[in-house]
């Protein structure tokens, strides 16, 4: 049997390998507050990475929210749920998120990650199937994992695939079918074919499960997320607080009572975790009201998203079509990304390169996203920025 010195000298050398191929992850620090600016490394930095979305991440509202909640109800819970762990807030907010997503309820997770993780195992059994995207968040490939189901898999947004794949379930004689995918997918701003795939659903007598962490708060009328936005209803919806709706940490399911109520019963991440402090519920709750009254900063958003875009292919970067916030910038390979987010860093922009096993080999890029409280000047001094590190970097001519 090896020992341990051995054991650390394995991971030393994996971590060795890691950075022989240029796919080395290192953490900025910022000093100070999640916003359109930070500071990082003594530095003032224009941030076009994080998914605070309608810039409420420093919101002072959000802060005083926070610390209401705090003084009224305490710092820590110490508890799960289902022990003394659940105060009115929970509750509340529980019941505010299901009514602006139009669910019947919906039960609060430590994050969306727990929702995923936690969401399958209870409600489906080895009789049943889950039909998923081929490029949804490691969460839901997790849960479904962690489930018994039987599992089909279809190719992104490959709607010909999906029902092959429905048939296929229907074939090996599921008795409860149901298809999960991502609201958007995240690594390009693409929206999940919401409308084919409810109908799709209906042919084939399945349910539905959407997780919308990147568009509930700002995508659809009200920010009720990319159902709303097309106009469909799905089953189940899970997302996070931990973005648009203030950028915390928090997840959740919201669907049909009895879905919340087995996952209460039986989700393990709910049974075994604790539950949310006070100040991040007060805040989610606080957070909820200004996102339904927030058509002006859904609309800033937007129109930022479309300057921007059209500012960046005009610049002639090659970028990958859309609406979304989200705005990916194709690079190529990883040393490319990565080249390009270090001459951003040197201009005051600061990005971050996504590349192999996050995207396919070859498609490296930098990600970059909208914020509802970038100012045109902001989005000015970062196109100065992307023209002068696509020259230094050789992307632009
Ligand atoms: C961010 C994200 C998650 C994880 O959310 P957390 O609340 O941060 O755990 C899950 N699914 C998708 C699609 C996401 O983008």
């Amino acid at each position: 049997m090896a020992d341990k010195s051995a054991f650390l000298a394995y991971l030393d050398e994996s971590l060795r390998g890691i950075e022989a191929e240029g796919l080395l992850k290192r953490e900025r620090e910022i000093a100070g507050a999640q916003g359109v600016r930070v500071r990082m490394g003594g530095r003032e930095m224009l941030n076009l990475c994080a998914n605070n979305y309608l810039g409420l991440a420093d919101d002072p509202r959000l802060i005083a929210a926070a610390e209401a909640a705090m003084a009224g109800h305490g710092y820590g819970m110490a508890s799960v749920r289902f022990i003394c762990g659940t105060q009115d807030l929970h509750r509340a907010l529980e019941a505010r998120i299901a009514r602006f997503l139009g669910k019947e309820d919906a039960i609060l997770f430590a994050a969306c990650f727990d929702a995923n993780g936690g969401l399958f195992e209870p409600l489906l059994g080895a009789e049943d199937a889950i039909i998923s995207d081929s490029l949804n968040h490691a969460s839901i490939i997790d849960g479904v994992r962690l489930s018994k189901a039987r599992r089909y898999r279809y190719a992104n947004s490959d709607m010909d695939d999906l029902e092959t794949q429905l048939k296929a379930a229907r074939a090996g004689g599921a008795r409860f079918v149901m298809i999960a995918t991502d609201g958007v997918f995240s690594m390009d701003g693409y929206l999940a074919k919401l409308p084919e795939i409810t109908a799709l659903a209906e042919r084939h007598g399945a349910m539905v499960m959407v997780d919308d962490c990147h568009a509930t708060g700002f995508m659809g009328p009200e920010g009720r997320g990319t159902p709303a936005h097309f106009g469909v209803e799905v089953d189940i919806l899970t997302g996070t607080l931990g973005k648009a709706l203030g950028g915390a940490l928090g997840g959740y399911v919201a669907g049909p009572r009895a879905v919340v109520e087995v996952l209460r019963q039986r989700a393990r991440p709910y049974l075994f975790s604790n539950a949310l402090p006070p100040a991040v519920v007060g805040a989610g709750l606080a957070a909820l009201d200004i996102v339904e009254g927030a058509n002006d900063l859904r609309a800033r958003l937007f129109e930022n998203a479309r300057y921007w875009r059209a500012g960046l292919a005009e610049a002639g970067f090659t970028l990958l079509a859309g609406e979304h916030p989200i705005v990916p910038v194709m690079l190529g390979e990883a040393g490319l990304a990565q080249a390009m987010a270090a001459e951003l860093a040197l201009r005051g922009v600061h990005v971050a390169g996504f590349f192999f096993p996050v995207v396919p080999k070859g498609a490296a890029r930098i990600r970059t996203q909208m914020n509802a409280r970038l100012g045109r000047d902001d989005l000015d001094f970062g196109l100065e920025a992307f023209r002068a590190a696509g020259r230094a970097t050789g992307v632009l001519a």
